[in-house]
């Protein structure tokens, strides 16, 4: 992509009203405009950051054979009401037709995909099944300032499995459990994994992948020695149970995730029976967008983003100046290089500030001065050096 021709420009200052690092600097870069309080535009940058943290997320689902749809956002009231949602959830989005009939915007989809792994299952050879889909949920939140990382409106992954007995959802639970940590350590991320108690859903345990940062609206405590972490609520122990060995501590965190084992209530409420016998149920999330917000809070510096490899919008940012870097543009495009070029003729020192604030992970630069070479910096490191084409696009690959 050229700078020079898009119209998605970074700005000067950071918005007077926002509160959070993700909001200030994702605005800032040129990644997200705020149309209110938790809804959000992505522009080109974010919307490719977006897309690369669904497809990690894609691939892993895909690999524990969960299969893919697209189910809508715009739900007949009567599902709700089947399962007590309509009257029960204070979050759901509740709307009229003109003809007087009531819908609800997606908070999530039991009440969808269950009718759907309804009518394609018909024997007890058709389980285990697995469903996923990625797709904007709605939800009243009261309060929305922390950027993207709460939104009323959002994008998440939600999973949907369906099993005979509870030995075989433990089976699923348990791979599905893997599938995440191996999903956030792609994206560069530590999760710990929370006991936690199963909410609104049922009194089953379930599990919530918890990523340390202050703008975080969870309280953990996890121990300093190994991966035990629970939720702070009514937790009064200073030594590790698991370990006995490490100390817990208090923190704040933000939920990326979570996975939910939802027995029969909703086999029950739609009436999805398998010879007779109400199969049990999980779900399994994860907020693409909150994931977006949560690695900006933890990958940045006094000048801007850092984005991980894996999910920056672009793998390099070429800066242009004096008028060069066509022909390497065209080269590092050729070779499948996904390349931000500014070819813009603003000056050097503005070029160098735009490229640390959008984050990129390599800033390459040719100029007057760099010759048949390409200098080469990571935006981690101050190390500067100059490297041929071939180097470059070895590096990168
Ligand atoms: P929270 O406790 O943060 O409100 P939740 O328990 O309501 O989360 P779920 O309904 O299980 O979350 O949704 C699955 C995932 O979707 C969460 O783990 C989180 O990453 C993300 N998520 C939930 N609510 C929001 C929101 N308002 N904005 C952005 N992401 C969200
Ligand atoms: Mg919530």
């Amino acid at each position: 992509m050229r700078y020079s021709q898009t119209i998605f420009k970074t700005l000067k200052q950071a918005p007077k009203e926002a509160e959070t690092v993700n909001h200030k600097l994702l605005v800032q870069a040129g990644f997200v405009r705020q149309l209110m309080a938790g809804v959000y535009t992505y522009l080109p940058l974010g919307h490719r950051v977006l897309n690369k943290i669904s497809q990690i997320v894609r691939e892993e689902m895909d690999a524990i054979g969960s299969q893919e749809v697209l189910m809508p956002m715009l739900h007949p009231a009567e599902n709700w009401k089947k399962t007590g949602g309509w009257d029960s959830i204070d979050v759901l989005f509740k709307l009229q037709s003109r003809t007087k009939k009531d819908y609800a915007l997606s908070q999530s989809h039991e009440e969808v995909v269950t009718p759907l792994a309804k009518e394609f299952i018909n024997s007890a050879k058709d389980l285990p099944l697995s469903i996923y889909h990625i797709q904007w949920k709605f939800r009243d939140e009261l309060r929305s300032k922390s950027g993207i990382m709460r939104g009323r409106e959002f994008l998440m992954k939600d999973m949907y499995s369906w099993h005979l007995n509870q030995e075989d959802f433990d089976k699923y639970y348990q791979k599905a459990k893997e599938a995440y940590l191996k999903v956030f350590k792609r994206l560069g991320l530590v999760a710990k994994v929370t006991e936690a108690s199963g909410g609104s859903f049922t009194e089953k345990v379930s599990y919530e992948f918890e990523v340390l940062t202050d703008s975080g609206e969870a309280n953990i405590m996890y121990c300093d020695k190994c991966d035990y972490c629970v939720n702070i609520d009514d937790f009064k122990k200073d030594s590790c149970p698991k370990c006995a060995e490490g100390l817990l501590r208090k923190a704040t965190a933000a939920e990326v995730g979570n996975v939910f084992d939802l027995g029969q209530k909703y086999s029950k409420a739609f009436d999805l029976k398998v010879d007779g016998v109400y199969p049990i149920m999980g779900c399994y999330g994860i907020g693409i967008s909150r994931t977006m917000g949560v690695i900006v809070e933890k990958f940045h510096d006094a000048k801007g983003i850092v984005w991980p490899k894996s999910i920056s919008p672009f793998a390099v940012h070429l800066v242009g100046l004096n008028g060069l870097g066509e022909e390497v543009y065209k080269k590092l495009t050729a070779s499948d290089v996904e390349v931000l070029f500014d070819d813009t003729d603003k000056s050097a020192g503005e070029k160098f500030a735009n490229a640390d604030l959008i984050g990129i992970p390599v800033r390459l630069v040719v100029s007057e001065k760099t010759g048949d070479k390409i200098e080469y910096k990571e935006r981690n490191s101050d190390k500067i050096e100059f490297l041929d084409l071939e180097e470059v696009i070895r590096r990168l690959n």
